[in-house]
């Protein structure tokens, strides 16, 4: 019951979403799949926290100023950063036995996520001179792998907002929370790790310039540097798996 009732909320804000230029049309069914899993399997309470995460982080460039660069997400785009809180519903559900811990993973993974997002959109609002995490090299802002002041404080409100929020919503103890906050900036340490490092790159064969897409000036970049199967999406999957893993470690 309450998944119809899910089905029928999640694709009213997808829809909207849709209408918003937020999401491409399988971006909006991703996004069907996962708020009605959140919201029929755990009720109005996590949903709470997915929304804010979608819709902060959605909104975020534009709000900023930077509504040129904000693009549509689509499906991978939607799961790279939906999958994992997904998944630990599911966990909750299928296995009421590690309940507590699923929900530990939940708030985690959605605090990586968001904390990701806003240090991404504020460090490149307000970070003066963003640098490589491990070299301390000086790089243009937005760069995968780069760090900030303003992107670090980004990542402690955003995680922090998400955190708080599964506090008061699903019930996490004052040590829980700080638990899922600190598992979600460990996620977004970790993301920043990857980006520096193994992260592919491309080179543009039209404007021959260095991008983090696979397609660039609507033509097929080729692969210049990293793992060639490593994208963006795929850093911020094994980000949010990490923060995960470390929210479903505590319990107390
Ligand atoms: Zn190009």
């Amino acid at each position: 019951m309450n998944l119809v009732l899910g089905v029928l909320l999640a694709g009213g804000v997808a829809w909207g979403a849709y209408r918003m230029r937020l999401l491409t049309r399988d971006g909006a069914l991703g996004a069907v799949v996962v708020g009605a899993s959140v919201f029929g399997l755990g009720g109005w309470q996590p949903s709470l926290l997915m929304v804010v995460f979608f819709f902060t982080s959605s909104l975020l460039p534009r709000v900023l100023g930077r509504s040129g660069q904000s693009e549509r997400r689509n499906l991978w785009q939607v799961l790279a950063n939906g999958g994992m809180p997904t998944l630990a519903v599911w966990l909750a559900f299928l296995a009421p036995a590690f309940a507590e811990r699923a929900w530990l993973a939940y708030t985690a993974s959605l605090a990586c996520a968001t904390g990701d997002t806003w240090a991404t959109e504020i460090g490149i609002r307000y970070g003066r001179q963003p640098r490589l995490i491990l070299t301390g090299a000086p790089v243009p802002p937005g760069t995968s792998g780069a760090v900030s002041l303003a992107g670090t404080l980004g990542a402690l409100l955003g995680s922090g907002l998400i955190g708080g929020l599964g506090a008061l919503g699903t019930g996490l103890s004052a040590a829980q929370f700080l638990w899922a906050w600190g598992a979600g900036l460990a996620g977004v340490m970790l993301d920043s790790l990857l980006g520096a490092s193994v992260q592919a790159r491309f080179v543009c064969q039209r404007c021959q310039k260095r991008t983090e897409s696979r397609v660039h000036c609507g033509v097929p970049a080729e692969w210049h540097s990293g793992w060639r199967w490593l994208d963006n999406n795929g850093v911020n999957a094994l980000a949010t798996l990490g923060a995960a893993l470390t929210g479903f470690m505590g319990r107390f």
